[in-house]
């Protein structure tokens, strides 16, 4: 299929979402690639424990919460900083609040009815979907290649956006695949972020109390500390507060 004037969105994640949204408001004729049956698996998975949308902090508390990633990312941030976020979601029908941690969910806690939302609007502004299409690389003339389930497909785009996500929970679509098709060094290697971690403590403990939740903790480490909820789990530790800080402690 040749359709040279298209703008290819490769990734029905949150970020591709996103990209689309604001191409198609733009006019621009969009499709959305993506491999999986239904879009944005991952970010309805996000929202079963209740989607944490964004924080209620002042901004520039925020910006040095990304640490050394702060540099790049703060022009995004202020271009469309966690207040436009918020008045985004209620603009799609889901009001907001502010959790006593500071933490910001949609009142539905869930992402579906937000999701749902969303893929109107983009429905709205003649956003095309072509899903069960796995992204493959390029031909030798530059063509997009995709295998499906009725075999492998060439398109011709204007522009493309890669927006694969990264490789954890692979059964929701974001296996890391797209690597092989793309130079290593166009891309910074993936690493785990928001991740529990494991403990010294004797297996004996885990196998005794995990499931339990330790409520209202302070965690601290490498010169930062973070307070919230923190589940024991079968080897170590997980929760927000965790999560928090996982980025520091991978680097430690
Ligand atoms: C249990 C859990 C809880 C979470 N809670 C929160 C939370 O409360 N708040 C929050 O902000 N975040 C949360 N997250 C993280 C959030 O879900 C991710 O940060 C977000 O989904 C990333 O969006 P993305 O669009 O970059 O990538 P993804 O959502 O991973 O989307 C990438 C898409 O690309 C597709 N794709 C990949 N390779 C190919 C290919 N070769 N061809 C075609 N398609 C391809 C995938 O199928 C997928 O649909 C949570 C995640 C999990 C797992």
């Amino acid at each position: 299929m040749l359709t040279p004037h298209i703008i290819a969105v490769i990734g029905a994640g949150p970020a591709g979402l996103a990209a689309a949204e604001s191409l198609s408001a733009d006019g621009f004729d969009v499709v959305v690639y993506d491999q999986m049956p239904s879009p944005a698996r991952k970010f309805l998975m996000a929202g079963r424990s209740g989607l944490n949308l964004t924080h209620a902090e002042d901004l520039e508390t925020f910006l040095s919460r990304y640490g050394a990633s702060a540099s790049w990312l703060e022009p995004m941030i202020r271009e469309f900083p966690p207040q436009a976020l918020r008045e985004w979601a209620e603009d799609l029908g889901q009001p907001c609040f502010t959790g006593s941690s500071g933490r910001v969910f949609p009142k539905a806690m869930k992402a579906s009815p937000l999701l749902r939302a969303w893929l109107a609007r983009l429905s709205a502004q003649n956003t095309v979907f072509a899903l069960r299409h796995r992204w493959a690389g390029w031909d030798e003339t530059g063509n997009l290649l995709f295998e499906t389930s009725h075999g492998a497909k060439r398109v011709t785009a204007a522009a493309t956006i890669l927006a694969l996500g990264g490789a954890s929970w692979p059964r929701l679509g974001s296996d890391g695949g797209w690597r092989r098709f793309l130079p290593p060094e166009s891309f910074s290697p993936l690493q785990p972020a928001n991740c529990g971690f494991m403990t010294a403590l004797p297996p004996a403990f885990h196998e005794q109390f995990h499931g339990e939740v330790l409520h209202s903790v302070t965690i601290s480490g490498v010169g930062q500390s973070a307070r919230g909820d923190v589940t024991i789990t079968h080897q170590g530790i997980e929760g927000a507060p965790v999560y928090r800080l996982s980025a520091m402690w991978r680097e430690a």
